[in-house]
């Protein structure tokens, strides 16, 4: 379970996040919409303290966060039960595809290295690159490198895994592998929070659809009532422009 109370967030003296409130239940799905520069990153970065939040608490699990009162090890702990999957897959380059998944394991979470290299091997199967372990990014597709992006945050056993915009820094042609196995860990009924533009991925794998606009929560609901019967003007008008 996850759970965000009055998270804000401002640059310089710019609110980007104006008190986000969310409650995700464990299995959920939920895919974040909305326009440019609206905060949806910003909100997902927060999460796992890529930013630092200026107000509002976090729940993950039995944590409890106040964000202007973390410390060190709380920032660290909340860090080991979310991952995150970037939108330019943010790999190692001097890394094979196995090491990739494995470094966190050692470096954060002190596996020893062959514990490391037996979960990042089994991870590669899931993930159907067994036989690219030993690959450097370089060698691999985008939507290869986005799935092993993927795979070092299954690697990792997070509560959440946090997804920003997974899909559009790549060529279309590989845009669907990389949904198959977003969908896949859907299907084990992973914990995601996606900020995605995929609103086929929205339409079909999620069970809620937020719309943030603003800094805040405009409208959410289940996608079959979202699509199919937006209340909010703002939200129809958004779906106007993308659907
Ligand atoms: P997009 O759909 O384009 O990815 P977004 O909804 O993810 O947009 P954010 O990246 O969260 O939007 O940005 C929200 C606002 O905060 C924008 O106005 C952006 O310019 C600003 N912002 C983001 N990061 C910083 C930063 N490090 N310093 C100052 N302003 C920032
Ligand atoms: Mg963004």
């Amino acid at each position: 379970m996850i759970k965000l109370k009055g998270l804000r967030k401002k640059f310089k003296d710019q609110y980007v996040l104006n008190g986000i409130d969310l409650d995700i239940e464990q299995g959920e799905i939920v895919v974040i919409i909305g326009p440019s520069g609206t905060g949806k990153s910003t909100l997902l970065r927060c999460v796992n303290f890529l930013e630092q939040p200026t107000e509002g608490e976090i729940t993950v699990g039995d944590l409890t966060v106040d964000f202007c009162k973390a410390s060190k090890k709380d920032i660290l702990e909340l860090r080991r039960r979310t991952a995150f999957v970037f939108q330019n897959y943010a790999l190692f380059a001097n890394k094979s595809a196995l090491d990739n998944i494995a470094e966190r394991l050692i470096v954060v979470d002190r596996w020893p290295k062959q514990k490391a290299h037996d979960k990042a091997r089994e991870i590669l199967k899931r993930i159907g690159m067994e036989e690219k372990a030993e690959s450097y990014p370089a060698a691999l597709s985008g939507g290869q490198q986005q799935r092993v992006g993927i795979g070092r945050a299954m690697a990792t056993g997070a509560e959440v895994i946090l997804f920003d915009e997974p899909t559009s820094s790549l060529d279309p042609e590989w845009v669907d592998e990389v949904l198959a196995l977003m969908k896949q860990l859907a299907r084990e009924r992973q914990t995601m929070l996606v900020v995605t533009h995929e609103m086929s991925f929205a339409r079909d794998v999620a069970d809620r659809v937020i719309f943030i606009d603003g800094g805040r929560i405009v409208e959410q609901g289940p996608p079959s009532e979202f699509f199919s019967n937006p209340q909010d003007p703002r939200t129809r008008d958004f779906l106007k422009k993308i659907l």
